[in-house]
């Protein structure tokens, strides 16, 4: 018996395994096959709001504790295929 195991496919599993992170990733889409760079999205995750939590319970004014929605580096990020717009790989910081 021979199973066939599609090679794009293959390619992107191990791709996806911890090699999304702050930058785009040039991979082969495992939706519409085209070897694309990834387009990068900051979105608000869980990092973002206990950090925001945190500077608020230490006393903060009320202000201060919304900069950490500014700092990209603590937010979530979605790698989305220019070319069909499948979110390819979300990065969580937790
Ligand atoms: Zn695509």
């Amino acid at each position: 018996m021979n199973i066939q195991v599609p090679v794009g496919m293959s390619h992107c599993t191990l791709v996806a395994i911890g090699a999304f992170g702050d930058s785009p990733v040039q991979m082969t889409c495992p939706n519409c096959h085209h070897a694309v760079v990834t387009k990068v999205e900051f979105t608000s995750g869980v990092l973002t709001y206990l950090f925001c939590g945190g500077l608020f319970f230490c006393g903060f004014v009320l202000g201060c504790c919304l900069i950490p929605f500014c700092f990209d580096r603590l937010k979530d990020v979605k790698h989305t295929c220019p070319s069909c717009k499948t979110v390819l790989a979300v990065y969580k910081r937790l």
